[in-house]
């Protein structure tokens, strides 16, 4: 159950709210999001009980959640959320495109995308400076110099920017250079992090972890929202399953169920949905009419001689193609 209370609720009343519960022996918690004081009910409970307390005239509403995570969810919030990010919207029905190579390798070489996927269309600019890599052999990314080449790409080409920020101890830095920061697969229960990010101004993209169901995921994502960030966007990219043909399952069905489940925007990743460039393509068509709010493509100048995930990587006439071809279905669909 949740309380949302009027945003003009003084301390008094919320104590007195507090109280009240307290001697019904109901277990609370209380935040602050989006300038409205929120209190879950823990314990389970009839809305009956609690319909009579929105005679109060600081109590909003009372919403039954029926669902473990409760701050994302549809019940909570009916509307979809929009995220601003420069002159881009997450959730308000227009497609976003963060396109970008896996990892920042050189100022030239980011700049150089950063140009030539703006002049097709895309409108957010992605690049890894920490990169979380399986072996501890392979590129790790350029740090903060990366961040800086990142950053400097962005202002010249006119795009937000979105890089990974893969531990507590990089949250400063990383926030200093990005736009959005990312929270990549294998972070997604990192609850330090998660707790970390909560607190923070800028948007942060929640990345599905490689096994995560779809509640794991809302679960990790109400630890964001319920500690002060709503600026959520949610990132499908795949999940490991039996099948080895592709680097992961690319799970579009998430797409129209995350939409049901919860009012947060969400973005598809066929490239590391995929692991293979060719299928990037397709996959974001499927992705773009299933209903996603954005898509992550990886490109590259010279996909063959990228440092990580060249396999997957669009070069940039690739990319121009994909544009063309999501451009009419998106157009159709809206
Ligand atoms: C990435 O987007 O750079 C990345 C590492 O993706 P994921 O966390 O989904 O593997
Ligand atoms: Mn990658």
């Amino acid at each position: 159950m949740l309380i949302v209370l009027s945003p003009s609720s003084s301390n008094e009343q919320i104590q007195f709210l507090l109280n009240k519960l307290a001697q019904q022996k109901l277990e609370t918690q209380y935040y602050q999001i989006d300038g409205k004081t929120v209190i879950t009910i823990k314990d389970d409970c009839n809305l009956a009980d609690f319909i009579a307390l929105t005679a109060m005239n600081f109590v909003e509403k009372v919403i039954p959640i029926t669902k473990p995570f409760k701050l994302v969810s549809r019940e909570y919030k009916v509307s979809n959320s929009v995220i601003q990010v420069g002159n881009c919207t997450f959730g308000a029905g227009s497609l976003q495109v963060i396109a970008g190579p896996c990892a920042v390798e050189s100022r030239e070489q980011i700049i150089n995308t950063a140009l030539a996927v703006k002049k097709v269309g895309a409108t957010i600019l992605r690049g890894g400076a920490f990169k979380p890599r399986t072996s501890p052999y392979s590129f790790q990314g350029l740090g903060e110099n990366g961040l800086k080449y990142l950053a400097e790409a962005g202002k010249i080409s006119q795009l937000p920017v979105i890089t990974e920020v893969m531990d507590v101890n990089q949250v400063d830095i990383v926030y200093k250079y990005a736009d959005i920061l990312q929270i990549g697969s294998r972070n997604m229960q990192n609850f330090s992090l998660l707790k970390e990010l909560a607190q923070i101004d800028k948007p942060v993209m929640l990345k599905r972890g490689i096994s995560a169901t779809l509640e794991e995921w809302l679960l990790a994502a109400e630890y964001l929202v319920a500690g002060g960030n709503s600026k959520v966007i949610l990132c499908e990219r795949g999940i490991r399953t039996f099948e080895t043909y592709t680097r992961n399952t690319l799970d579009l069905a998430a797409v129209p169920l995350i939409k049901e489940l919860s009012h947060l925007p969400i973005v598809v990743d066929p490239s590391h949905g995929t692991g293979k460039w060719k299928l990037v393509k397709p996959m974001a068509k499927a992705a773009v009419a299933a209903g996603a709010d954005g898509l992550m493509i990886e490109v590259h100048p010279v996909p063959s001689e990228a440092h990580s995930d060249g396999e997957q990587s669009l070069t940039f006439q690739n990319f121009k193609i994909l544009m063309e071809e999501i451009n009419k279905i998106s157009n159709s669909n809206s």
